[in-house]
């Protein structure tokens, strides 16, 4: 039999499974017909869990967790508990979600819905499947990524591929025929975030040209205005509410916020509490501060991708919440154009996804998929700046590479550290792995290291950093479970690296500015000495108020202080240190 490989759509809220039969994707229907299965997953105090739509009906009721996608990959310190359907912890220093059977990794908590979807499609197909392609979010980092894929694995599935979402929607709109060179924008408004992809057909290979979004927009948020507004109108207070009473409340806001996407009238009904009739107008009336955010980041995309409304072909929509009638006009008038309807926008991800597996099963004819980089990625230089090696919005497969060299005398080795993210900072971006380089110990700036970072097809990247005196090469993979690298280990690496980032960042900041004032602060001295003489008094005790701020910021061990002081005190001795040249070369002296 031929092998049959699952797509799926792993969604915040929403999730399908697909294959393609006789060519065609289709979806996969659980026993009561439905092919969107909501990623609520509930367990019982000995274990027992349930997912989907009977999971969901204990919301109210009992501790069911939901969005559990936006806490894939990410640390404990970085999210905001308020922002989750869910009530999170921290153990062993990895984030966790608090179950009624005790701390979940998310990765487990996907695991229950995409065992979920393995059975629905085994019982629809009645066979065992052990493959799939699971569709992330373009912004997606490698943590994330990697957290998706372990997800598979935990569910018994190997994940052959992860593939991004836009790139998933515009194969089910059959991009793949596009004419050469055709660009489309992929809108995708879902339940908790909102993404919007500029992608273009060149030479047959499909890439993407740039992505932007909010990964905090989307329809609960106009669930929760509908609950906000309807609570006010009724003179209830949301604090007087219990948390089982709010959960009731999003539910019912929700209902009524679907109907009037085809309703012009809609009553909210909530036993107890009281009705609130709501017109389409008065609902479009209060969305308008989120489509203004959305249409920020479809003008950005645009700027990114630097096309003009009038360069594309079409604009594809996608997510549940892409169905609102004022969505729609609203993006008619940011694009120029009616927006593709042809496709159900809920289903058009796992649609797509079912494609791409499709195609990596030799199901449905070779079609080449190319993806961008969501974020910057770099590695951490001097003074603890990020340099940046592959710009956010590269088309991948990509590599990229830059040479370096030591920092001080007598160095021998040299700590590379993979960067992600758009901040100046190291510090304040993500760290995706580290390791050392060693090299034969050299005088200061003579050392030559190598580094070229590759990211393959399915945005796995790899760092290679190379000893250009010895041809020497180091080589880590991150992100992947990758060929010679146990999973385990590149999953602790990964948490690890990330876990210490900051203390590590704020020591090197420091310790870069102490090596940097210790050059500087006698060199200062001793230009002072020599050609102090002819500046003016105000630079004078400019220089020593500077000179006096930087060597206090040293005592009292002030990184950001201490770099900062370096900086003044270098510009403050810019017309000193230009003195003490022209003197070195006699000019100061020479008559005009
Ligand atoms: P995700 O990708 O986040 O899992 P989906 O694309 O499945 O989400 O979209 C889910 C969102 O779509 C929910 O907020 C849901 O309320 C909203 N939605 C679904 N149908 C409609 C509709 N007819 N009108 C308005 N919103 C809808
Ligand atoms: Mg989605």
């Amino acid at each position: 039999m031929d092998e049959v490989i699952l797509g799926i759509d792993l969604g915040t809220t929403q999730s399908a499974v697909g294959v393609v039969d006789s060519g065609f994707p289709i979806l996969l229907a659980d026993e009561h017909g439905e092919v969107l299965t909501p990623s609520a997953v509930w367990y019982s105090a000995d274990g027992e869990v349930s997912v989907g739509a009977p999971a969901m009906r204990r919301k109210g009721v009992s501790q069911v967790i939901t969005s559990v996608k936006s806490l894939m990959g990410r640390r404990f310190n970085e999210v905001d508990g308020q922002e989750v359907g869910c009530e999170i912890t921290e153990v062993d220093g990895l984030l966790s979600v608090i179950t009624q059977a005790g701390p979940k990794l998310p990765e487990e908590v996907s695991s229950e819905i995409l065992k979920h979807l393995k059975n629905v499609a085994e019982s629809r197909l009645d066979r065992e499947l052990t493959k799939a392609v699971i569709t992330v979010p373009a912004y997606f980092h490698d943590a994330q990524r990697a957290a998706t894929k372990k997800a598979g694995e935990l569910a018994g599935l190997e994940v052959v591929r992860i593939l991004s979402e836009p790139t998933a929607a515009a194969l089910s709109y059959g991009l793949d025929r596009l004419d050469e060179s055709a660009r489309v924008a992929v809108f995708d408004l879902g339940g908790g975030t909102f993404d919007i992809s500029i992608l273009e057909m060149r030479e047959g290979v499909f890439e993407v040209l740039a992505t932007a979004g909010d990964t905090n927009l989307g329809g609960d948020d106009f669930d929760e205005l509908i609950m906000n507004q309807s609570l006010a109108e009724l003179e209830l207070k949301k604090e007087s509410l219990n948390e089982n009473e709010i959960a009731l409340w999003m539910l019912e806001a929700r209902r009524v916020k679907q109907q009037l996407s085809t309703e012009d009238q809609v009553q909210l009904r909530m036993p107890f509490f009281g009705e609130v009739e709501w017109g389409r107008e008065k609902f479009e009336e209060m969305m308008k501060s989120f489509l203004d955010r959305m249409e920020m980041c479809c003008r950005r995309a645009m700027l990114d991708a630097q096309v003009a409304p009038d360069d594309l072909q079409s604009v594809l929509m996608v997510g549940g919440s892409s169905r609102i009638p004022l969505v729609r006009t609203r993006l008619e008038s940011v694009f120029d154009k009616e927006p593709d309807l042809s496709q159900h926008p809920d289903e058009a991800i796992a649609r797509g996804a079912s494609i791409q597996a499709g195609v990596l099963s030799g199901a449905v004819r070779e079609v080449v998929l190319l993806d961008v980089t969501p974020l910057s990625l770099g590695i951490e230089t001097m003074g603890g700046l990020m340099n940046v090696l592959i710009p956010r919005n590269t088309t991948i497969p990509c590599k990229a590479g830059e040479m370096f060299t030591n920092a001080v005398d007598q160095q021998s080795s040299m700590k590379v550290r993979a960067l992600q993210g758009e901040r100046e900072l190291a510090g304040d971006n993500w760290e995706l792995g580290n390791f050392q380089v060693n090299f034969e110990s050299a005088r200061k700036g003579q050392a030559r290291v190598g580094v070229e970072f590759r990211i393959d097809a399915d945005g796995i990247l790899s760092v290679l950093a190379r000893d250009t005196s010895t041809g020497k090469d180091t080589v880590i993979e991150l992100g992947s479970a990758a060929v010679d690298v146990t999973e385990a280990k590149v999953e602790k690496m990964v948490t690890e690296s990330v876990e210490y980032a900051f203390e590590d960042m704020s020591a090197r900041v420091f310790e870069e500015a102490r090596l940097k004032a210790e050059e500087l602060l006698p060199a200062v001295d001793v230009a002072l000495q020599q050609a102090g003489e002819f500046l003016e008094e105000v630079e004078l005790s400019k220089i020593r108020e500077v000179q006096k701020e930087v060597r206090s910021a040293l005592d009292e061990k002030q990184a950001a202080r201490l770099k900062f002081s370096v900086e003044k005190l270098d510009e403050a001795t810019e017309s000193l240190a230009a003195l003490l040249l022209e003197k070195v070369t006699g000019e100061f002296f020479s008559p005009s």
